[in-house]
């Protein structure tokens, strides 16, 4: 769960404390989920903290923005990388989840949205193990959702829009109301999906397999780091059509994410995967991904980014950005 927030939020053009970082109440993105965003980790190291992946996150948001038709401005990947590296830095967090939105701020009701301003915001939390920190190792129970994911046809599956949620919301609620960590969403022809937030990788006869970017999942980049430390490992891999009884038939499962990171899945509608207990497989892309992000491991790769330590003083003070206003 969040616990420790941010003195600073990158708002708008600035700097500016936490309770100041507000938006309007006509606000489009509020009532019409026109938003763009990314979760983005930064994690200990013994050089400090380092983002994992910002590089690709960064990218991705962009996507979402051209997928909504919504204009950056003069607002660069390069500056938006450096705004993240400054919400980690300014804040003193040693390791932190990273929030940036951009949204259609207000400007009319109307559903058409390009009136409406875009404006960018940038947090950071405090962010411990997503799905409990004994399911990092024990694993943890899932169901199969009631809830399809949209697909292309009706939406835009590879685009991380604030509006979007909502299906992972009702996903989350059901799973948590019949006593599961999480749901796993079918696609809309009843094929394997993804989870609520999360990718979804299983093995089988040590063959690793993950539904592909066009199975109306979101492509996500810690899926994309799973597969890259695959073929490090040598194991073999296929992104397939995967069905719900190869669910219950895998030797193990595991869903990832930014939030969840590496999580193995022991039983799927209270049948155990394989033996309920994580498996061989799942265990050594964890240790290698866990090995990488805290800096025990060659980073080799280039995933983390590397956050000069601010001295407090010029923390406090709204610096760069604000320098001039
Ligand atoms: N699917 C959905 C629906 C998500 O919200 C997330 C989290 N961003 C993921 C998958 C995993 O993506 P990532 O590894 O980039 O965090």
């Amino acid at each position: 769960m969040a616990s420790k927030r941010a003195d600073w939020i990158f708002h708008r053009d600035r700097w500016v404390r936490w309770e100041e970082a507000t938006v309007h109440v006509t606000a489009h993105a509020l009532h019409y989920g026109s938003s763009a965003f990314e979760g983005i980790r930064a994690y200990h190291t013994s050089g400090g903290p380092a983002i994992f992946r910002l590089d690709a996150h960064i990218r991705r948001l962009f996507d979402t923005c051209k997928l909504l038709s919504m204009k950056m401005g003069d607002l660069t990947r390069d500056s938006v990388e450096q705004l993240c590296v400054e919400a980690v830095s300014r804040n003193g967090f040693d390791s932190c989840y990273i929030r940036p939105i951009v949204y259609r701020g207000a400007g009319g009701l109307g559903l058409y949205p390009l009136e409406c301003p875009v404006e960018l915001s940038i947090f950071a939390v405090e962010w411990g193990r997503y799905l409990g920190v004994e399911g990092i190792e024990k694993g943890v129970d899932a169901m199969v959702s009631s809830w399809r994911r949209f697909n292309a046809s009706t939406s835009m599956p590879l685009g991380k829009i604030g509006g979007q949620y909502t299906t992972s919301q009702l996903v989350s609620i059901e799973a948590r109301a019949a006593g599961f960590a999480e749901g796993i969403m079918l696609d809309a022809d009843g094929n394997v999906c993804e989870g609520a937030g999360e990718n979804l990788f299983l093995v089988k006869d040590g063959m690793l397999m993950t539904p592909p970017m066009a199975a109306s999942i979101l492509g996500g980049i810690t899926r994309d780091s799973v597969l890259k430390i695959a073929e490090d490992l040598g194991v073999r891999l296929e992104a397939c059509k995967i069905s719900r009884d190869m669910l219950y038939l895998a030797d193990e499962l595991f869903m990832c994410g930014t939030a969840a990171e590496i999580t193995p899945v022991r039983s799927v509608d209270r049948i155990p995967v394989g033996s309920g207990a994580r498996g061989e497989v799942t265990k050594a892309i964890q240790d290698r991904f866990f090995g990488i992000v805290s800096g025990e491991l060659d980073d080799t790769h280039g995933w983390l980014t590397a956050v000069p330590a601010l001295e407090p003083a010029s923390r406090a003070w709204p610096a760069s950005t604000n320098a001039e206003s």
